[in-house]
């Protein structure tokens, strides 16, 4: 008998949500959609509803409810508003996995609120443990619920770490394809437009962690993330540049082994693990060729052009509220610069200066969480506000 999953889809018509629907769609057998979830794509959302059959739905965006429903209303699926519903669709009894591939802030009460349900839970919306990986993870650990991540440097040092004894690991080292501007010099970062930096040479993603990969953001964020969810001290997770992203990432043991996990930069693969661990899809969309890429390399990342990396470290030392404050300053800046509000470079130094300027709280609550985040908002406004760009 394999083991089948009634699946709350949280970001369903995104970069993830959309290929794990590919998955869902091959394996009738395995899985079935009864909740999916988006924020604005009303359409989108109504097609997914009806050729998967789902119970019910939730749009973000309350301006769409009446669009959502007149595209529904000659089916029976259940629609509902607002982020209250999404965390309702992500704990009801007929639900046995929540896959999280919201973006950003957003996504954390859903994680939580999952948890707290008992679901199987597989992460893409790194935020949740970037913001809060310590009430998070305790959290699952009181529930007996493990985390499965969709993010492909965790998906390989998962399943490096198989079989393998704690203690026996030295050192996890993340992967890092540099992101879309890895060619152009420092000098030139400020002048950046957002359709450059939109450009990733090897994976398609949603425009958020596409930007986020262009400041090493995103891999200072993967360092956390890395922190919470293998339990390690920040000092042993190391980042490396390389640029070809065919070792998704690696454990290096005490023994002096190194593990690594390769494979085409190709999102089905970590997400379908994810859905199905401890087993493994069947095929791959593209088999993977070791003769295509005859040249792996691997280099030190420039920490002068990418301080953001050096930042995420400081603020998983510091603790406390300090990943809160960087990821909510960091989110305000890349809306803000996606809309031409503000240069690339000024991601960085509105994540400083809300560093500086908002409410530091050691040991915080979900609620401090909250209100932290909302002040962070309000502060990378007007900071970006009085740029004069
Ligand atoms: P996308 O922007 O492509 O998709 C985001 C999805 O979430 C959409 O369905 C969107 O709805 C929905 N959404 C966004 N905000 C809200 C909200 N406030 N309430 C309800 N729904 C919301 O993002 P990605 O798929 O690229 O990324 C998702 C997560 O996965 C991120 O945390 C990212 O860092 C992580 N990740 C992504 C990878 C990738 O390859 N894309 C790789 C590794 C991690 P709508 O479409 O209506 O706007
Ligand atoms: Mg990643």
């Amino acid at each position: 008998m394999v083991q089948h999953y009634n699946i709350a889809l949280l970001g369903a018509t995104g970069s993830i949500g959309m290929q794990t629907l590919d998955i869902i769609r091959r394996m009738p057998e395995r899985f079935t959609l009864v909740a999916a979830v988006a924020q604005s794509r009303w359409q989108e959302l109504a097609a997914v509803a009806r050729e998967f059959g789902a119970r019910r739905v939730v749009i973000g965006d309350a301006r769409y409810e009446q669009q959502l429903r007149d595209a529904l209303a000659d089916t029976d699926v259940e629609v509902l508003v607002g982020s209250e519903a999404i965390e309702y669709v992500a704990s009801t009894d007929d639900v046995d996995m929540v896959v999280n591939a919201l973006v950003g802030y957003a996504g954390l009460h859903p994680t939580l609120r999952a948890i707290e349900s008992g679901k199987r839970i597989a992460l893409a919306n790194k935020e949740t443990l970037v913001v809060a990986g310590d009430i998070v993870m305790a959290a699952a650990r009181d529930k007996g619920i493990e985390i499965l991540p969709i993010d492909s440097e965790h998906s390989a040092i998962k399943q490096c770490l198989e079989g393998e004894k704690r203690e026996s690991v030295r050192n996890l080292i993340i992967t890092c394809s540099g992101g879309s501007l890895r060619d152009v010099p420092r000098e030139r970062l400020a002048d950046v437009t957002p359709e450059e930096a939109l450009q990733h040479p090897q994976w398609s993603m949603g425009a958020k962690i596409t930007i986020d990969s262009a400041t090493l953001v995103n891999k200072g964020f993967e360092v956390i993330e890395a922190r919470w969810l293998f339990d390690m001290s920040p000092d042993n997770i190391k980042v490396v540049i390389h640029p070809q992203a065919i070792v998704h990432s690696m454990v290096e043991f005490k023994d002096g082994a190194v593990k690594a996990q390769l494979g085409n930069a190709d999102m089905h693969t970590p997400i379908s693990y994810a859905l199905l661990y401890p087993d493994r899809a069947l095929e791959a969309n593209t088999p993977f060729s070791m003769l295509d890429y005859p040249m792996l390399t691997f280099s030190d990342v420039d920490r002068e052009k990418y301080p953001a990396l050096d930042i995420a470290y400081e603020v998983l030392r510091r603790g406390g509220t300090a990943p809160c404050i960087m990821n909510a300053a960091n989110e305000v800046a890349v809306a803000a610069f996606l809309a031409k509000r503000c240069r690339l470079t000024d991601i960085v130094a509105t994540i400083r200066y809300a560093l500086d300027n908002a409410t530091f709280v050691e040991r915080p609550t979900i609620e401090d969480y909250d209100r932290v985040d909302a002040e962070v908002r309000t502060l990378a406004e007007s900071y970006i506000g009085q740029l004069n760009y």
